[in-house]
């Protein structure tokens, strides 16, 4: 066990692996019993080859196919003969979320509706960068989400439940087809699709299993190779699961702060009260990796005089001091029955204007997609019904 593992109580584990059973994803297998080969690690796709007498070096191979060259046709792999590629196409799919439907902002943001194999439905978002051809993928990690944040629109909507290891990478997969982004053996071209932010629907911390292997597989350097530092895992603090997520993974962090007290914490950001805000920043204190290359991002996000002022911009800086970060300023996007307003403009430039005079990067992070409610917080959808599993709120 590392060490930072040790911070994690027993109880604790035990608590968030039995909440996430609840919420597990159902398997992934099709009616007619074959089983969907993404999501599987690569000691997994071997045993699955290995109960149907393929010799080992075939996992290898159809990696190459599924992650590298985005192939979904048996028929296509065409260093596998063609008895072994029908045993396979008897037995197994690579499989991709169904696009519902897609809406194209006027600033190019597209916001995705992916519908999995229970009609469950989640959002993704491609967010274009404005000057370079590359962009970030915004992935959900849960259909809704417990933390119900005040200013958060999937906050409203009930955790319907976790998405699986293939459902996390495959939304990216898809983004991939959408967007034809798979390598061909002569075409090594710039990516559209050069980032992943886990900061779609939910709370990645609390359905860490299937994030960490949905990770493990987009940077897996026989696959789709994304870098660590390419993407960045976004947390309302789940202070135990970031030691978790920064030994193994090692990606860049996220974390939402939006709030210097306790007491506004406490209301803006309910999980405050289980891991507060001294707690969390000593989290981000011993993040590994973070250095001024490596920065940790704070998000916080701007509500008008609910916690945009001068005093708590000095606050802030006050917190993070000695860390290496960067504060993430976001204008609150409204969202149909939300409460708050967004801050003036004069206020977000006086908050800002203290943050970097103290030597922190600041940034304002434009809302991008808010005409079709793809910009952050925005994200909601219904769920489906689901009359079996029925889990409490
Ligand atoms: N659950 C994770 C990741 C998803 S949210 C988390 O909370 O970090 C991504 C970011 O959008 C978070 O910083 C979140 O606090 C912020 N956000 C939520 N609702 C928002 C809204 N209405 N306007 C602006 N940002 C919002
Ligand atoms: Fe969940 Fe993040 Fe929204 Fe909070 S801000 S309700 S943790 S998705």
């Amino acid at each position: 066990m590392s060490q930072s593992d040790a911070q994690l109580t027993d109880a604790e584990r035990d608590r968030i692996l039995a909440k996430a059973a609840l919420f597990a994803p159902p398997e992934p297998v099709l009616a007619d019993g074959r089983r969907d080969l993404v999501g599987l690690s690569r000691a997994e796709l071997a045993a699955e080859l290995a109960a149907i007498g393929a010799p080992a070096f075939r996992a290898r191979q159809i990696w190459h196919w599924v992650y590298h060259r985005g192939e979904t046709d048996f028929a296509r792999f065409t260093t596998i003969a063609r008895p072994m590629q029908e045993r396979l196409a008897e037995r197994f799919v690579i499989g991709r979320p169904d696009v519902a439907a897609m809406q194209q902002s006027a600033d190019g943001t597209r916001k995705y509706l992916f519908r999995f194999r229970d009609g469950q439905e989640a959002e993704t978002v491609y967010i274009p960068d404005r000057d370079e051809p590359r962009g970030a993928a915004c992935l959900s990690s849960q259909i809704g989400c417990t933390l119900s944040c005040r200013f958060c629109h999937t906050g409203t909507q009930r955790l319907a439940r976790n998405l699986g290891t293939a459902e996390i990478v495959g939304q990216f997969m898809a983004l991939r087809d959408a967007f034809g982004e798979w390598p061909s053996p002569h075409d090594d071209t710039p990516r559209l699709l050069s980032n992943i932010v886990l900061m779609g629907m939910g709370e990645p911390l609390y359905n860490y299993e299937n994030v960490a292997r949905a990770m493990a597989i987009v940077m897996d350097n026989e696959g789709i190779a994304l870098s660590r530092r390419r993407i960045t895992l976004s947390t309302s603090g789940v202070v135990p699961m970031m030691d978790r997520a920064g030994a193994e993974l090692g990606v860049n962090l996220a974390v939402s702060l939006h709030a210097v007290r306790d007491d506004l914490r406490d209301e803006l950001v309910p999980l405050n009260r289980k891991y507060p805000i001294a707690e969390l920043i000593a989290a981000c204190r011993r993040y590994p990796g973070a250095s001024n290359a490596r920065r940790i991002t704070f998000e916080y996000v701007m509500l008008r005089g609910i916690n945009d002022s001068a005093a708590e911009a000095h606050e802030l800086v006050r917190l993070i001091a000695g860390i290496p970060a960067k504060v993430n300023l976001i204008p609150f996007n409204p969202w149909p029955g939300s409460t708050y307003a967004p801050s003036t403009a004069t206020a977000l430039r006086r908050f800002a204007e203290i943050v970097m005079n103290a030597g922190f990067a600041a940034p304002v992070r434009t809302p991008r997609g808010r005409d079709i409610l793809a910009a952050c917080g925005q994200l909601r959808t219904e769920a489906a019904r689901r009359p079996h599993r029925r889990p409490a709120a």
